[in-house]
């Protein structure tokens, strides 16, 4: 059986602390909602009764394109930013994530990270900063996924 995007990027927690599994461009989460708003829409019959000025078939366009987005692989897998400094600094220091580093004030990249952490929050991303069980924490967050918007959808009953 084919794997789940959210089974694809589930484990991987990036070099920076963001976890992979909470990004909707990889886990599924937006190609997911965006395929149910395009049934919806369909079995009302949205076409037949939305205002004049809207153009039905350019946002039927728009919606089949960001449903056909390649899903992101995520960090582990050499997706996320490209040439990501994080990424290159932590894999040359041999350790999993930038939270185990042995030199953090001499860290040249704090700023791109924060900034990186503090975007990830916002936009509603789970961040790793503590040095805790990966394997716990992923867990935990697993379990809380599943009762957070815009999550929730990837575990409803009838999700495919
Ligand atoms: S590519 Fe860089 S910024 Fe993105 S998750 Fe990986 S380490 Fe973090
Ligand atoms: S120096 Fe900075 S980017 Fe490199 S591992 Fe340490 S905290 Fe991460």
């Amino acid at each position: 059986m084919k794997a789940k995007p959210f089974e694809n990027v589930k484990n991987q927690i990036g070099f920076c602390g963001i976890w992979c599994g909470s990004c909707v461009a990889g886990n599924g989460t937006l190609r997911e909602l965006t395929k149910r708003y395009k049934e919806i829409i369909r079995r009302y019959g949205l076409e037949e009764w939305a205002p004049k000025d809207f153009d039905f078939t350019e946002f039927m366009k728009g919606v089949t394109s960001i449903q056909a987005m390649p899903l992101c692989r995520g960090c582990l897998k050499g997706d996320g930013r490209s040439n990501c400094e994080m990424r290159t600094c932590a894999s040359n220091k041999n350790i999993p994530e930038c939270g185990d580093c042995d030199q953090p004030a001499a860290c040249n990249n704090i700023e791109l990270l924060r900034k990186m952490r503090t975007g990830a929050r916002r936009a509603g991303l789970f961040v790793k900063t503590e040095n805790s069980d990966r394997q716990k924490l992923i867990e935990k967050w697993t379990a809380d996924l599943k009762t957070k918007w815009p999550y929730c959808v990837l575990f409803c009953l009838n999700s495919e």
